[in-house]
């Protein structure tokens, strides 16, 4: 026996020392555990449930979607996505530094998605959007050169309604001359663009490629594509997956999917 007392008394102490710490340390957080997410929440643990079951259901959903669900399956245990949910939106904003436009956020390297609560557009759009990010980035990971239309095309097409909604608006845009070139689409740097009616057209088409892509050739195709992609085939040559018998595949692409916005 030492001086400190008795090894039961010091494990006694030691155990609510580190409990201490630990709270200290995640700002008192609670938390909800399932199979892929944890959800740290503060306040409205129903929120929280709600988040929590959305999740692991889109998590399902896009899996399936983009032909993934033989890769994705380790986002286990410790490796689970972390999901923040603030009390309120200028908390959010105040702990995140985000504009005060913003609903949600993701950290892809650390694998975490931010919001706060009562964001109805944060479970119908953020959540399925982020999620898609992530598990895109799972697969073809970070250092190969994908065109960002394909990262944003699928993220905005997990969206709820956003197919719908923009198959509609596509064919308005081609009748009024509107849409921007496949290949332009491609070679544009989008962030560094100002004039704010062709970005929000880039986001549409981008979603609307995806969405023809996915109808003509589906997930196990797009699979190989991204496999291309992420092995660091150039863009022009990944096409070749689609259109192998093809000498210019983006025209034949740009072309099918002329049609198919027509139809
Ligand atoms: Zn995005």
């Amino acid at each position: 026996m030492s001086k400190s007392g008795s090894p039961l008394l010091r494990k006694i102490v030691i155990f609510f020392l580190l409990t201490f710490l630990t709270s200290l340390h995640a700002g008192n957080w609670l938390n909800l555990k399932g199979t892929h997410f944890i959800v740290f929440f503060k306040e409205n643990k129903e929120f929280a449930k709600e988040v929590l079951r959305k999740a692991e259901y889109y998590y399902r959903r896009i899996a399936l979607d983009l032909g993934y669900e033989r890769y994705s399956n380790f986002w286990l245990w410790d490796k689970r996505v972390k999901i923040f949910i603030y009390p309120n939106h200028s908390l959010f904003v105040k702990s995140t530094h985000q504009p005060v436009w913003s609903k949600g956020m993701a950290d892809y390297q650390k694998k975490a998605i931010v919001s706060f609560y009562g964001s109805k557009k944060f479970l119908t759009t953020i959540l399925p959007h982020e999620i898609t990010h992530l598990i895109f980035r799972d697969y073809v990971g970070f250092k190969s050169n994908i065109p960002l239309w394909i990262d944003e095309g699928i993220a905005q097409w997990e969206e709820e309604g956003k197919r719908e909604f923009v198959k509609k608006i596509m064919k308005i845009l081609l009748y009024k001359g509107k849409l921007i070139s496949l290949k332009e689409l491609t070679e544009i740097d989008i962030r560094s663009i100002n004039d704010e009616e062709k970005v929000h057209i880039y986001y549409l088409e981008a979603v609307s490629l995806i969405d023809f892509i996915m109808k003509r050739f589906g997930a196990v195709k797009f699979v190989e594509f991204c496999r291309e992609l992420r092995d660091g085939s150039p863009f022009l040559d990944a096409l070749k997956v689609f259109y192998p018998q093809i000498d210019n595949p983006l025209t034949k692409l740009q072309d099918e999917w002329i049609k198919y916005i027509e139809r």
